[in-house]
């Protein structure tokens, strides 16, 4: 079939409409306006027998999810953790997918494949990683936890002489995993897929900030008798905090058959500015890494990260083969270093916010989230019955309210209350947690576009809403 003219028109009409919600952005209510039964009502339906013109689909599309839509990629969401998408990332990624390329294989797209290459490389060389160390674009942090830790089986096993990928599981030497006691849950879900069990874990207990115990691993790694697989965090989701790298390497590197893997899902970008750098000392030291783009770098869903300094493993743990794939172009094949066979090229809309932004750039980006992150704390410290409960060291701020003498129960229900209405009220969006038996809002600043005066709006919002909880009473 020949392309019309309409098809062609669909795409700039997506183009203007995609603009025109991007303006929105910043004055839209940051929650979704509307509910999952009227949403369904404007979208569900049967399937259509007959077709639709392209630019009528899409303009109803556009009108129909619009009410639905939650402003995450908006200056004001605090939520989770969940950055935007800087503009040269979103535009790339649209012509990724016009290109519809597959870079799982050179010869299937030739350009995406070497943009992924040096794409791969700028983001060792931004994270302080090794140079020659491994790595392929997943699809997000868990992806990149699992691609890593399926290295970590494939060298661990392959030193205690048994070959994982041909003979599985099944009569292998026992491997013993350690986490921390506030790993991610997406470790235990790589551990899940990855036959190592969720369960079947040492934790080492944390410290106050959620920082694994030096103490802690000595006494778990004492008590360890085979190929040992840690697993310890830069960023935790509640905190921010940082595991003490240099000592838990020190512990790894003394094991004869021992491998560090370190989740930086959002935390790994400290190393991208001097004044946090400090926060992922010795990270370098580890054996694999896993992060985000679609965090803290604020390309478009989805992209994460996975390197490892042992490449030879990383490949025999992902490599697929067939007859018909050996193409022998000598160039490397993105299906090496990924779980996917075919993909879209993800690491496209990174090359291109990389060259966008500099390494000046993402510095500044991460230091103002950083800088918002503790002004925000500051002015809720400040306020009567707001506590701080983390030691703000990056982008996350835990907030408890409570009035005077009341029990943790009330300023658990008051918090919640709080995070409520905030929701409600749609100035920002933020969630709430639960921080070592207490509740609490949980603030995350990871936003390319997040400014200091986003940041005091929504604090005036948050104390607005605490004192509304307080008439409410
Ligand atoms: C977000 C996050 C993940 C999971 O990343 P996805 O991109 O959601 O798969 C893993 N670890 C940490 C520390 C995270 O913050």
């Amino acid at each position: 079939m020949r392309r019309s003219n309409a098809d062609t028109e669909a795409i700039r009409r997506a183009a203007e409409l995609a603009a025109d919600f991007l303006e929105t952005l910043d004055a839209r209510s940051v929650a979704a306006a509307s509910d999952a039964g009227s949403l369904r009502a404007a979208l569900g339906g049967p399937l259509p027998v007959e077709g639709e013109d392209p630019v009528a689909v899409i303009e109803r599309l556009a009108r129909d999810a619009d009410p639905g839509l939650v402003a995450t990629a908006g200056p004001r969401y605090f939520g989770f953790v969940i950055g935007g998408h800087h503009p040269a990332a979103l535009a790339a990624d649209w012509l990724t997918s016009a290109w519809d390329q597959n870079p799982g294989l050179h010869v299937a797209g030739p350009a995406l494949s070497i943009v992924e290459e040096t794409a791969g490389g700028w983001m060792l060389d931004l994270l302080g990683l090794p140079p020659a160390a491994s790595h392929g674009f997943v699809t997000g942090g868990m992806m990149a936890n699992f691609t890593a830790i399926a290295a970590a089986r494939h060298a661990l096993l392959e030193r205690a002489g048994w070959d994982v990928e041909r003979q599985g599981l099944y009569g292998a030497p026992v491997l013993d995993v350690v986490i921390g006691a506030e790993a991610h849950a997406t470790i235990r879900t790589a551990l899940q897929y990855l036959g190592l069990g969720r369960e079947r874990v040492h934790v080492v207990p944390n410290d106050g900030q959620g920082r694994m115990r030096v103490d802690g691993l000595a006494a778990v790694l004492a008590a360890c008798r085979g190929p040992v697989l840690v697993c310890a965090q830069a960023g935790n989701v509640n905190t921010g905090a940082f595991d003490p790298f240099e000592a838990i390497a020190d512990l790894v590197r003394a094991r004869e058959n021992a491998w560090l893997h370190v989740d930086g899902a959002f935390g790994l970008w400290a190393a991208a500015s001097p004044r946090f750098a400090g926060l992922v000392a010795g990270v370098e030291r580890a054996d694999s890494w896993a992060t985000d783009a679609h965090k803290w770098l604020n390309v478009p869903y989805d992209c994460g990260f996975a390197a490892t300094a042992d490449p030879a493993a990383h490949r025999a743990a992902m490599s697929i083969t067939a007859a018909y794939l050996v193409q022998d172009t000598g160039e490397r094949d993105g299906m090496d270093w990924t779980p996917e066979s075919s993909r879209r090229a993800r690491g496209v809309p990174v090359y291109a916010v990389l060259r966008a932004l500099g390494r000046d750039g993402v510095r500044e980006i991460i230091e103002r989230c950083c800088d918002v992150a503790a002004r925000m704390a500051a002015r809720l410290r400040d306020a009567p019955g707001v506590t701080v409960l983390n030691d703000v060291v990056l982008d996350q701020v835990l907030v408890r309210f409570a009035a005077p003498s009341e029990s943790d129960a009330a300023a658990d229900a008051r918090t919640r209350a709080v995070i409520a209405a905030v929701q409600r009220d749609g100035t920002c969006w933020l969630g709430g947690t639960t921080w070592h038996g207490l509740a609490a809002m949980r603030i995350s600043v990871v936003n390319w576009a997040t400014t200091i005066e986003d940041g005091d709006r929504s604090v005036d919002a948050i104390l607005a809403a605490a004192r509304g909880v307080e008439t409410a009473r």
